[in-house]
């Protein structure tokens, strides 16, 4: 069961390594400190300007409506076309040969795309998309591989007003199905398959399977990708036949700022997954703003590169709107990063001259797991500015990250922020912060991040307790799709009027804010909260654990006792005394409290489909029941695997 803190977050971890931004980086950056006073003067104001980043057909009245909390909307009567301030502009503007999407399939083919290529394209999908009955408003859900053309998929959706609800593509027959009746979509958008881990891997007869249980769609429109046999039905259309001979004429109609853009559904990392709804003006302004912010691009020099998937909300903020709304040129990845060999991401680096790489925790400890000297072997001195986001980074990877990935001269920016928030909240500025490892620092300019207590009051420097947002947000969600019931409570009543986001986090002695991992994994041990994230990166920080992940098991001395899952670099042993030092590690690391009762290893742990590690499921071994809801993992047979490992004691 979830704990409660009844106080704050122990606060164990101890970090005081800083790396302020070279003068020659903090010179040339984008954004400097100005942005924090500007907006502390007038926060209104200051998203105003930078809304002002975009073209509007028609300009708003309010920057801000508030006057129905929970309910926001962000410029009132303006009138925007997304896709037509991610292409068109660029293309009018004369940029119409710069490359947008520098494509690289797992099979090693590869494709250029330019900014007029997409925009003719894109124009293309829309005529189809209303030549198959699509309207404004109408659902359109897309399930692809991670090729240009769901990117194609989701502007010309954007363009004609019919909001898209990107699903993994991967994700089974209940987790497609579902969120296609959730939506109430018209169309499906898919392709035949990807190729994944060196294999064509069919996607289409997840879509026929799904399409008995949702009457709502008319039509499939289907890409060919891996030209595999796939069973054809009256339903299916195929791109090439269709948006393939469309007419690239298209003029962009203007939408409300407060017309719906998307549905996306959250991993559902800690339950059934919710349809978060986003809108257009608000969203695309803080989406390209904390894009030019945080990755401090140069649209016409850099290479930029984010390697998760579309069927993320990183895949929709920092792929598609932030980085096209600004006129980016970047790369674009189909497969896995060990297809064919561990070293593809830094061949491709390597290839493109890639200068800003936006990845997650689990590929940075991947990546250290493979080994320091897969990286060493590539040319990476184009990078000069590494991401993060997704979980907690361990001050350990991000330290690794730095050195190996980014030659200890490129800043490291740790984003925290969610499906819900649309775009990044908390993040160091590259130009401006000393960055911590381990630390997201600080809000963004005209964002307010809190740490509260249980009585829903700030927490002092040095304290901790839960993460909140005091005031609205240009790229807030709306609503739950047909649940506001549901939005209210999920977000917005445990604090009364501040949202909720669901995270545990601490202010260190200088204010700057250390996530901890999800409220619903904190540990309660001995009347102490503990952070899963703490534990977990001690763990890491010794030198033969490769991943770890902490769960609370209930125990009938402590509350809870702490079971630790460890994955060990490889041809370490396991012996009892080694896990035994491991204990002793953590106990030495953090203070004899957070010492775990147990630990386990594993030879993989569960993930969802974005790279998260699934703690609730990891508690139901450690608590010996049945395994809960496996739907959203990445591999769902990962669970009988670790089962079975443990029973046979390995
Ligand atoms: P669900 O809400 O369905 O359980 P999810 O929370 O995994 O799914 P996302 O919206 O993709 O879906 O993830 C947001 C969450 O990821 C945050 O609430 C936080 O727990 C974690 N997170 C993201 N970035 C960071 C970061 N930089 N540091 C710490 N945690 C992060
Ligand atoms: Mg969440």
């Amino acid at each position: 069961m979830a704990s409660t803190p009844q106080e704050t977050l122990a606060n164990l971890l101890s970090e005081d390594r800083t790396f302020p931004p070279s003068p020659e980086f903090a010179a040339q950056a984008n954004v400097t400190a100005a942005a924090y006073e500007k907006a502390a003067v007038d926060r209104l104001a200051f998203w105003e300007d930078q809304a002002r980043r975009l073209d509007w057909s028609k300009d708003w009245d309010r920057v801000l409506d508030w006057d129905d909390p929970p309910f926001a909307k962000w410029f009132t009567g303006g009138e925007l076309n997304v896709a037509a301030n991610c292409l068109d502009r660029h293309v009018d503007a004369g940029l119409g040969d710069r490359v947008a999407i520098h494509f690289e399939g797992e099979p090693g083919d590869s494709r250029a795309v330019t900014y007029a290529e997409l925009l003719d394209e894109v124009k293309r999908a829309a005529n189809t998309l209303t030549d198959l009955g699509v309207g404004a408003g109408d659902r359109v859900v897309i399930y692809m591989p991670m090729i240009p053309e769901a990117a194609v998929a989701m502007l010309a959706c954007a363009r004609i007003g019919a909001p898209h609800s990107v699903v993994f593509g991967g994700f089974s027959v209940d987790a497609l199905s579902s969120r296609i009746d959730d939506a109430g979509a018209k169309l499906v958008i898919c392709a035949d398959g990807g190729f994944r881990k060196g294999k064509p891997l069919a996607l289409k007869p997840t879509v026929d399977a799904s399409l008995e249980r949702c009457p709502s769609v008319e039509k499939v429109l289907v890409v060919t990708r891996t030209g595999q046999d796939v069973e054809w039905t009256d339903k299916d259309v195929r791109w090439e036949e269709t948006v393939g001979k469309a007419s690239n004429e298209h003029a962009a109609q203007a939408f409300d700022a407060e017309h719906p853009l998307f549905i996306l559904y959250t991993s559902g990392t800690t339950g059934k997954p919710k349809g978060i709804l986003h809108t257009s003006g608000g969203y695309l302004t803080q989406a390209s703003y904390t894009h030019h912010a945080v990755f401090d691009l140069k649209p016409e020099s850099d290479v930029y590169w984010c390697t998760a998937d579309i069927g993320w909300v990183t895949g929709h903020s920092y792929i598609v709107y932030g980085p096209m709304s600004n006129g980016a040129t970047q790369v674009m990845y189909e497969g896995t990063p060990d297809t064919p060999h561990t070293g593809r991401l830094w061949e491709i680096v390597e290839k493109y001259k890639v200068t800003t790489l936006y990845t997650a925790p689990t590929a940075i400890r991947t990546f250290m797991k493979w080994g320091d000297d897969v990286p060493a072997r590539y040319d990476l001195s184009s990078l000069r500015l590494l991401g993060s986001v997704g979980e907690p980074i361990n001050p350990e990877a991000w330290v690794w990250y730095r050195e190996h990935i980014g030659g200890g001269k490129c800043p490291v920016v740790d984003t925290w922020w969610q499906t819900e928030t649309g775009a990044i909240m908390v993040s160091p500025l590259p130009g401006v912060t000393s960055t911590k490892p381990g630390s997201a620092q600080r809000p963004l300019p005209g964002i307010n991040v809190d740490v509260v207590d249980e009585r829903a009051e700030s927490v002092p420097d040095g304290g901790g307790g839960y993460l909140a947002i005091r005031e609205p947000w240009p790229s807030m969600l709306r609503t739950i799709w047909g649940d506001d019931e549901r939005f209210i409570d999920t977000y917005w009543s445990r604090f009364g009027g501040l949202y909720f986001a669901g995270d545990g986090a601490k202010k260190d002695d200088d204010g700057d804010l250390w996530l901890l991992g999800r409220v619903d994994d904190i540990m309660l041990v001995s009347g102490h909260n503990i952070s899963t994230t703490e534990v977990e990166s001690a763990l890491v920080s010794h030198e033969t654990v490769a991943e770890a992940a902490v769960v609370g098991a209930s125990d009938p001395v402590t509350g809870q006792g702490i079971v630790a899952f460890v994955i060990l670099r490889g041809g370490r042993d396991s012996s009892p005394e080694h896990l035994a030092e491991l204990r002793k590690h953590v106990a030495n690391t953090l203070g004899p409290i957070a010492k775990p009762r147990q630990v386990i290893v594993v030879a993989e742990l569960p993930k969802t489909r974005s790279g998260k590690i699934m703690r609730r499921l990891l508690r139901d071994i450690a608590e010996d029941r049945e395994i809960g809801d496996v739907t959203t993992l990445a591999d769902s047979a990962v669970m009988s695997r670790i089962k079975v490992g443990l029973n046979s004691g390995k």
